[in-house]
């Protein structure tokens, strides 16, 4: 098994990548909209299949990330049935399996939340994502979305609360930072849930939160209900279409070396290695300007906005903050050639200088 936990700062969301380690296939559960290029670039590193991405629930705080996830990877969108979203490819009903490669996780229908929301729970019972009818030490609001406090103790009490104590429990959020917890530990210490509360007392808590409403969910809940389509096309990301660009997961545009040796004059190269480096036995690519990473911000301006701009150091890590910097101080069209002149000599690509 493949595991990873993902966050989105905005709306305190985790997004779960698991994955089958033998068919390489995976499902993403509750995917955000702006995440996209980050998630596509971490289950490309992992050399993943993304076979569905699922959903806890019709969320009021955040997009998701389904639809577009769909176009980029091809692959295909569950919803809880009871949702009421449109453009799914497949509805869950309770009891059901949704498989990847040769593990399989179980739908468990935890209304009270929403009407549509969903626990998953891994077919050997260790991990269940909860949505958010049960997050670590709390659970989520339920006045609104046709929320119901009595219905929400139910689920938890009945659903999630039969599971093992061992089972971990994935929240949809957690506001504190806190990213995991399990059954037996929600059981006992859960201020609102724990066993030894009772349904009057859950109640009574949860109609005196006094929360305001999400400040996204007027956008928010309408995109879900489409399952993330945007409602007017949205243009390709106008600044990296200027080269065949990939995004690392590490956050860093990339560029490679053979495309860079056959558009040479469409770009402005800017090597940041040391002047011995520059003139030293890699050589350097021609028409390079020489500005070491240490002096990047203080000469910029020797760099135009007018042109894209590729950075290139030895082995591509400095380049790659320098792409950073560059982009931070307003540069638009800025890419890390990858791979640096280690690369580039090893392809054998045409070089200034240098010895061999
Ligand atoms: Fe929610």
């Amino acid at each position: 098994m493949i595991f990873r936990q993902l966050f989105d700062t905005q709306s305190s969301t985790y997004t779960y990548l698991v994955a089958d380690s033998a068919t390489r296939q995976a499902v993403l559960i509750d995917p955000v909209f702006e995440h996209v290029r980050r998630d596509a670039a971490l289950i490309e590193e992992l050399g993943l299949k993304l076979v569905w991405t699922l959903e806890t629930h019709v969320h009021a705080d955040h997009v998701t990330g389904a639809w577009l996830l769909k176009r980029r990877l091809d692959s295909m969108i569950a919803v809880c049935a009871k949702g009421g979203a449109q453009g799914a490819d497949r509805g869950l009903e309770d009891g059901e399996n949704v498989g990847f490669g040769r593990r399989a996780l179980e739908v468990r229908c935890t209304p009270g939340h929403t009407g549509g929301c969903v626990t998953y729970v891994l077919d050997d019972q260790s991990m269940a994502f909860t949505g958010d009818a049960l997050l670590v030490r709390g659970c989520g609001r339920t006045d609104f979305q046709e929320g119901n406090p009595r219905t929400l103790f139910e689920s938890v009490r009945e659903r999630i609360f039969s599971l093992p104590d061992h089972c971990l429990v994935y929240p949809a959020h957690d506001y504190r930072g806190l990213t995991c917890s399990s059954v037996g530990e929600e059981k006992m210490y859960n201020p609102r849930l724990a066993e030894s509360i009772g349904v009057g007392d859950f109640v009574g808590y949860m109609t005196h939160l006094g929360l305001a409403h999400p400040k996204q969910m007027d956008a928010a809940v309408p995109a879900n209900l489409r399952c993330g389509r945007p409602e007017r096309e949205v243009p390709a990301d106008e600044h990296q279409t200027w080269a065949p660009l990939s995004y690392t997961f590490a956050g860093i545009w990339e560029l490679q070396p053979n495309w860079l040796e056959e558009n040479l004059d469409l770009v402005q190269i800017v090597d940041v290695r040391e002047p011995d480096e520059f003139t030293g036995a890699l050589g350097h690519i021609p028409g390079a300007l020489l500005i070491p990473l240490g002096t990047l911000m203080q000469e910029k301006d020797k760099i135009s906005k007018d042109k894209p701009v590729v950075m290139v150091c030895r082995s591509g890590a400095r380049s790659a903050q320098a792409t950073v910097l560059l982009r931070n101080a307003g540069f638009q069209r800025v890419a890390n050639l990858a791979g640096g002149m280690l690369r580039w000599r090893a392809q054998r690509l045409a070089v200034a200088g240098g010895t061999d």
